[in-house]
């Protein structure tokens, strides 16, 4: 039956004739053939012949039958077919193989631990992930040293613990190398003798990890100075602020805005903006503590958080080193620029209670601060709200001034100091205001460059300047010369010169009876482009004075770098110059120097007589000032200079 063969068709053959391999077949027949010698019981396994297809396995086990002189006269078999439980076993071992090379080949670490977390066997994988040479390295570590961080591993021991399983639990590791790594793992436990096991796999997810911190960083971080953006900041200051309640100490925020960012953007180009920014930025942080937060909100604007204050004469402190480092010049592609900052200061409790509205208050300090000239910082007072809608209707009433025809030029003499004559006039903008009456132009010049309606209104005043010469010049007042003061927005325009001429032509106007007054922040605003604008007003027969002087932070070098004509010295230095010893030296090394380079000079708001006799004796060539005259309009000047 197990072969298929039917009795008559075996009954006679040889036993060997049966057996499917050949080897084992001569191997029968030469033990039939020596029969006698033979050892019984035989116990063999032998493959043999049948009809079903592949040979049948048996299990053989035989006996002999010796007759009286001990020879073997027959020998009795019984076989059993094992063929199926060897396949089986086969198939086990083959299986057994197949999952050992799944083990060993595996890409994810993969490992067996003890119930108490020690490794009883890992793959390859595992140690290439761990940093070891060989699985060898590892066995009989204890799992819970793998972690890095104490809630992974208490994860992983509550896993023993309580068993049960861990699914896609992402965790660090240390390396070998110390370096920490990010697993992804899996882990069942498995009762059993001695504790239990457990049995897990690890992949390396470290580069997804990194590639989501990077993300992470995009969301919170700006991308240009590396600084925490608004979101950040305000995480921050949301857990500052529950602090500051906590422990009743101030908390500041600073609204910071740099003064000339779009000058240099626009005339430098965009690659030296962003360095100025980043450069902005270093300064910033290097001002503070590294638990302070100084964010980029956007543009030029920066928000600085300031928790833990111990008191809040501290802030001042800061802000004051904040002004002094942005005072020295930047560097960018070679050149000096300069560029300062405006601040507005908010503080807990007492300008708001929550982030937005200690941000919005800093916000309109800030304002404040480039409203009275930037360079500078206010702190928040409440009454800044009106303060700020103030500005807002000047801004709506400068726009209808300049429809309206509502400025006026008033001239102050100019007089040469060896003769006492005048000898130049400068035009001082006035604003006939309908309700406040005649507004200085410090009150509405600023607000006119910030909006740009300098650029009308500075070819309204140069028109007028130039016509009222003319008519001077026909009263019988010939040989002035009109100074006239331009600002940064008018003296940045490329078309300034062409504008210039066409005035010059249309009021028949001598390019050699007009000057023109720059103060030092305008003229170091573009060093490159400045110096081109000059020569080409000096090409056209213009003068330039250097205006304010000693009030910037420029030094005297700029003077020999740029072709001025005339220095006027700041009114701050001559108001002191008979008492103060350093004015005096200040304004006396400034003439000799001025006049090494072929300058003249002015001082401006000479007062009194002592100080007009200093100058004379300093070799100072021109004054100007309330002792002379204060600025007057054109029918008083007329009288004026008739007078003398
Ligand atoms: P600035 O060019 O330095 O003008 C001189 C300022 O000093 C004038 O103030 C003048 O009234 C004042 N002053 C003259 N002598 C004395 C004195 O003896 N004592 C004192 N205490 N002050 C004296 P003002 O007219 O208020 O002008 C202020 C500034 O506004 C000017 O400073 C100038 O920078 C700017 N500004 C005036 N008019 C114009 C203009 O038409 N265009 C532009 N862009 N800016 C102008
Ligand atoms: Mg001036
Ligand atoms: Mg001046």
């Amino acid at each position: 039956q197990t072969t298929g063969f039917t009795q008559d068709s075996v009954r006679g053959r040889a036993l060997w004739s049966l057996v499917h391999d050949e080897e084992d077949a001569r191997a029968l027949q030469s033990l039939f053939e020596s029969i006698d010698t033979a050892r019984f019981p035989l116990q063999h396994e032998t493959k043999f012949l049948s009809i079903h297809g592949g040979p049948r396995i048996v299990q053989w086990s035989s006996s002999s039958l010796p007759d009286a002189q001990d020879a073997v006269r027959f020998v009795v078999g019984t076989g059993i077919d094992v063929t199926e439980r060897r396949q089986a076993e086969l198939a086990l071992r083959e299986s057994e193989e197949r999952y050992r090379e799944l083990f060993e080949s595996n890409l994810a670490g993969v490992y067996r631990s003890t119930g108490d977390g020690r490794i009883l066997d890992c793959n390859d994988s595992f140690a290439r992930i761990l940093g070891y040479e060989s699985p060898a390295e590892i066995l009989a570590l204890p799992a819970a040293a793998l972690y890095d961080a104490p809630e992974h591993r208490d994860a992983f021991m509550d896993l023993v613990k309580d068993r049960r399983v861990l699914t896609n639990h992402e965790a660090t590791l240390v390396r070998r190398d110390g370096r920490t790594i990010w697993v992804l793992e899996n882990a069942v436990f498995r009762e059993g003798p001695g504790g239990g096991l457990v049995l897990g796999t690890l992949f390396d997810i470290t580069d997804r990890k990194r590639a989501e911190e990077d993300l992470q960083r995009l969301a919170y971080f700006d991308a240009l100075t590396n600084l925490p953006n608004r979101t950040l900041f305000d995480d921050r200051i949301d857990i500052a602020l529950a602090q500051a309640r906590y422990s009743k100490q101030p908390l500041a925020v600073l609204f910071i805005d740099l003064d000339r960012f779009k000058v240099v953007n626009d005339s430098l180009g965009h690659k030296a903006g962003d360095e100025l920014l980043r450069q902005a930025a270093q300064r910033l942080k290097s001002c503070v503590y590294e638990s302070d937060t100084v964010a980029r909100l956007g543009g030029d604007e920066f928000l600085l958080l300031l928790p833990r204050l111990s008191n809040a004469r501290d802030i001042v402190q800061v802000l004051q080193k904040i002004l002094g480092r942005f005072r020295q010049p930047f560097h960018l592609d070679g050149r000096e620029v300069y560029a300062t900052v405006s601040m507005g200061v908010s503080m807990f409790p007492e300008d708001g209670a929550d982030a937005e509205s200690l941000v919005k208050n800093a916000d309109t300090a800030m304002y404040r601060a480039k409203h009275q000239g930037r360079d500078r910082y206010e702190t928040y007072a409440p009454s800044m709200n009106e303060k700020a809608m103030e500005r807002i209707a000047l801004e709506t009433r400068l726009h209808r001034a300049v429809e309206r025809g509502e400025f006026v030029l008033h001239y102050q003499p100019i007089a040469n100091l060896a003769s006492d004559r005048v000898v130049a006039l400068e035009a001082l903008a006035r604003w006939r205001h309908r309700t406040q009456g005649l507004l200085r132009p410090d009150l509405f010049i600023p607000l006119a460059e910030e909006t740009g309606l300098i650029v009308p209104i500075g070819q309204w005043i140069l028109r007028t300047a130039c016509r009222d010469l003319a008519a001077l010049a026909r009263g019988g007042h010939a040989g002035l010369v009109m100074t006239v003061n331009l600002s940064a927005r008018q003296f940045a325009r490329p078309e300034l010169a062409s504008e210039i001429a066409g005035i010059l032509e249309e009021t028949g106007t001598s390019p050699h009876s007009l000057a023109f007054e720059i103060t030092e922040t305008v003229a170091l605003a573009h060093t490159e482009e400045t110096k081109r604008t000059l020569e080409t007003l000096r090409a056209l027969g213009l003068k330039v004075s250097l205006d304010d002087f000693g009030t910037g932070y420029s030094s005297l070098s700029y003077l020999k770098r740029f072709p001025f004509d005339t220095l006027k010295i700041d009114r701050s230095f001559i108001q002191d110059i008979t008492t103060s010893s350093s004015d005096l030296a200040i304004a006396r090394a400034s003439i000799a120097f001025a006049h090494d380079l072929g300058l003249r000079v002015v001082a401006e708001g000479v007062e009194t007589e002592e100080q007009k006799a200093l100058l004379v004796a300093h070799g100072c060539d021109e004054m100007q000032g309330y002792l002379l005259s204060p600025p007057l309009p054109l029918g008083e000047l007329e009288t004026f200079l008739r007078g003398r």
